[in-house]
């Protein structure tokens, strides 16, 4: 690049005096503004600046963008409602209400009001678990593979877990069974085959070492076909039989029968534990729509085995989650204002028509946005739950669509790259996804598009970027 301006930079001891420098340290500290001014000076001495006022302007610029927050709300477009990599399950007010006063002072996080006495931090949450669940006892952590870790090593250490081949699940981010199995200790045993597992592979697997019986939920795929699979009270029974216990992770585990809401099929947790399973894991931020936590529940004297572990104390919560997941439960007290009240199954839950009107606010803004060369409508699309949940199950939604109008394919694809590129790129970025030849930017999860439509019409696509 051309020098615009010749001489050499002054000296860094100089340009910290110069009043705009000074002001800066003292909004900034001088550590942060020194960083910057160096690089400044740099871009001095190879020509890109050459006065006092575009230096200053330059360092405040970059300050600007160290401390802008690099975790931030995005819009989720993808169609994705509970979406691991986008935070999963959006929070109710009355859970945020709740991390708000707890979080700036002290509380009684393990403190016993009534006695005085230290107390326990599960106390918060165990009660409405228990009313919820129906189950004995219940501990937490800080999510559901620690859960599943935490149950394997408190009552399987050093001994045998039954698993059936077609439930060696992966989830996505390197959770796999066998993995985590072999972290807390004990020994796999697999039983039967990928698509069929009889009671008697149970059966004849269970010996002096065997600790337990393990059913993993299926979550993120379907075996179908020629297919056998024991239901928890077969293998109830099978488990008993020998005094074992049964525990099932069931990932996302529901605490309704998610088809009252008009949603596919998915295990409730009350459901499970009343087929007499002794002790389930599921996630609190999936669909049960709380924060990130891993709850554990069953039979008391398990569960207390599982708290005494030394990894219950590593892999426990914070005040945060505990004050946000004891709201949410206790929105679960009315079952009828579910679906409004928790925001997640409020999302899965809306019909496509209140997605289309969404979808038509949003017209005209975006169409501003895009400008002329972008072929911009409405079409109809199919959301996903997401985290797992009925993988095969879509809900039908309404997306905008934006189309390239090149001739040529790769054009056209580049083109949707670059807009895809610029939508993560406002200030509030939008994450869509690029299906079809189109960027399609499914509007389920779009409950108040304002703020949307805003931003749409303050900014424009710029149709051919810098190199
Ligand atoms: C999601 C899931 C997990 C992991 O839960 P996290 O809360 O993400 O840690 C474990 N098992 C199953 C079956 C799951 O679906």
């Amino acid at each position: 690049m051309s020098s615009t301006h010749g001489g050499r930079p002054p000296a860094v001891d100089k340009a910290l005096a110069w009043p705009g420098v000074q002001a800066l340290i003292d909004c900034h500290g001088r550590n942060l503004v020194l960083d910057a001014l160096r690089a400044g000076l740099q871009q001095w001495r190879e020509g890109h600046i050459g006065d006092e006022q575009t230096l200053v302007a330059e360092v405040q610029a970059s300050i600007e963008q160290v401390l802008a927050p690099a975790f931030k709300p995005v819009f989720n477009l993808t169609g994705t409602v509970i979406h691991t990599n986008l935070g999963r399950a959006p929070l109710p007010p009355e859970a945020i209400n709740a991390i708000a006063a707890v979080a700036s002072g002290a509380s009684n996080l393990e403190y016993d009001l009534h006695s005085g006495q230290r107390g326990d931090r599960d106390a918060h949450v165990e009660d409405w678990i228990c009313r919820l669940t129906g189950a004995e006892a219940a501990t937490v952590v800080n999510n559901n593979a620690a859960a599943v870790l935490l149950v394997l090593n408190a009552l399987a250490l050093r001994r045998e877990v039954i698993v059936s081949r077609g439930e060696l699940i992966e989830i996505g981010g390197s959770f796999r069974l066998p993995d985590i199995m072999a972290r807390a200790g004990c020994k796999l045993h697999e039983v039967g085959s990928t698509n069929r597992t009889h009671g008697h592979d149970y059966a004849d697997a269970i010996s002096s070492r065997t600790a337990l019986l393990l059913k993993a939920h299926t979550s993120n795929y379907v075996v179908q076909g020629f297919t056998r699979s024991l239901s928890e009270a077969e293998l109830a029974t099978i488990a008993h039989q020998h005094d074992l216990p049964l525990v099932v992770d069931l990932g996302s585990g529901s605490l309704i029968d998610m088809q009252r809401l008009g949603l596919p099929f998915e295990p409730v947790v009350r459901e499970v534990l009343a087929q007499g399973v002794d002790v389930v894991t599921f996630s609190g931020d999936k669909l049960l729509g709380g924060p990130q936590a891993g709850i554990i529940a069953g039979r008391a004297d398990l569960i207390s085995r599982i708290r005494k572990s030394p990894l219950k104390r590593a892999l426990r919560c914070d005040k945060l989650t505990l004050a946000a997941l004891s709201a949410v439960l206790r929105l679960y007290a009315n079952p009828d204002t579910l679906a409004q009240r928790i925001p997640a199954l409020r999302l899965l839950s809306r019909s496509q028509t209140d997605i289309e009107q969404t979808v038509a606010a949003l017209l005209t803004p975006l169409t501003s946005w895009a400008g002329d060369p972008i072929a911009v409508d409405a079409c109809e699309v199919l959301s996903q739950i997401g985290s797992g949940s009925q993988p095969l199950d879509r809900l039908p939604s309404a997306a905008l669509r934006l189309r390239s109008q090149h001739t040529n394919k790769r054009a056209r694809s580049r083109q949707l790259r670059e807009l895809a590129r610029q939508l993560r790129q406002l200030p509030v970025p939008v994450i869509g996804r690029i299906a079809d030849d189109s960027l399609l930017l499914d509007c389920r999860c779009v409950e108040e598009p304002q703020a949307l439509a805003t931003q749409w019409l303050n900014h424009r696509f710029n149709a051919e970027p810098l190199a």
